[in-house]
Order: structure tokens, then C-alpha cells, then sequence
């Protein structure tokens, strides 16, 4: 009875872990609990094991902010990227998608996350300092302002933007082929390429 109950104590337990990841609900964590009690040992232990290997391994870029293996990442210390331009995105994740698309051989900045109010997140609160900073110590000619299409997207974009005109520094934005609310994650990789084509200096 001890055995049964310490049993459902963990089940509990990871339904409970899982409940915390983002896009999953009660349901989903249940499921996903009952799935990983039917698992082999092997697999359980290698999911574990990646998750823990990722704490250990993976820091932000002192110079982006994206998360990298080495400081600074890959990206900053390569000799063959252009480093008089720099887009600049929110995640992490996005860093990942506009790569894919192979058309962008700048830089990046990760501000990690938007400017917004109702969430009591203001411009200190993201890698915004830092990022003019790099402007500056990198002699940076033309600035992609990539947030999403979003409110606070837009509006963490403007702020930037407003910094940059006053110190005479190109700045385009994507082109709006992404409708509102899309978030670059989830634009498939040919809008993203004519997005960033097709961006849009801003005065
Ligand atoms: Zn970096």
C-alpha cells in the first residue's frame, strides 16, 4: 500500500512539472505522465538526462544574448559574418528560424522579451542598453528591427527606433508581408525571407 501510494506521489508529481511548460494544459500533463510511466527506463533517463545536460551547458552570448554553448556564441566570433549590420529580435527562437532562411549574414541582438507595461516590463528590463552599447563599440550601419507584429512588438521596435534616428543610424523593419499577430516562430520560412527582403526603411 506504502509502494501504491508513493507511486501516485510521483505521478502527481510530474503531472504537476509538465503543467508548468508552456501550451500545456492539465489534460496534456496527464497524458504525457501516463506515457512516460510505459516508457522504457532508457528513455525516461535520456529525456532526464537532455534536460539537465541543457542547464548545464547552455549561457546567454555576453555580446547577443542568444543562448550559445561558448561565449561569445558562434555567430559573434565568426570572421565571416558582416558586422555592420544587426537584427534585432526578442527570442531566442527567432535567432534560429531567420538562420534557417540562410538569407542574413549580419549579426543579432536577443532583447529578451518586449516592452510591456500591462506586464510591468519596461526597456530596462530587456538587453536594450546593452544593444546600444554593441551599436556603437561595433560601428553598426543599418539596424533590422525584427520583433513581431505585435502591440508590444510594435512598440519595443519604436522605442529602439527612436534612439537610432536621433544618432543617424539606418533602421528598416520587416516588410508586413507577416499578418498581426504571427510571430516570427511561426512564419514559415519563405515569408520570412521576403520579409526580411523586403524590409522597410523606417525615417
Ligand atoms: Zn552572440
Amino acid at each position: 500500500m506504502a509502494n501504491h501510494q508513493s507511486t501516485s506521489k510521483s505521478i502527481t508529481n510530474l503531472i504537476e512539472q509538465f503543467s508548468k511548460l508552456p501550451g500545456i494544459g492539465p489534460k496534456s500533463a496527464q497524458r504525457l505522465t501516463y506515457y512516460m510511466v510505459k516508457a522504457s527506463k532508457e528513455q525516461a533517463f535520456d529525456l532526464s538526462h537532455a534536460i539537465s545536460e541543457l542547464k548545464e551547458k547552455i549561457l546567454s552570448c555576453s555580446e547577443c544574448f542568444n543562448i550559445t554553448e561558448q561565449s561569445p556564441c558562434e555567430i559573434c566570433s565568426s570572421s565571416s559574418r558582416d558586422t555592420s549590420i544587426i537584427c534585432v529580435v526578442e527570442q531566442p527562437i527567432d535567432v534560429i528560424h531567420i538562420e534557417r532562411t540562410g538569407v542574413f549574414n549580419g549579426l543579432y541582438h536577443v532583447l529578451n522579451g518586449v516592452i510591456s507595461p500591462i506586464n510591468g516590463i519596461g526597456p530596462e528590463n530587456l538587453k536594450i542598453t546593452e544593444f546600444f552599447q554593441r551599436i556603437f563599440s561595433l560601428q553598426i550601419k543599418e539596424v533590422i528591427l525584427a520583433t513581431n507584429p505585435s502591440m508590444e512588438g510594435e512598440v519595443t521596435s519604436m522605442y529602439i527606433n527612436n534612439f537610432l534616428s536621433e544618432k543617424k543610424i539606418k533602421t528598416s523593419v520587416l516588410a508586413r508581408g507577416l499578418p498581426i499577430g504571427s510571430d516570427l516562430e511561426y512564419t514559415d520560412d519563405l515569408t520570412l525571407v521576403k520579409a526580411l527582403e523586403g524590409r522597410k526603411l523606417l525615417d
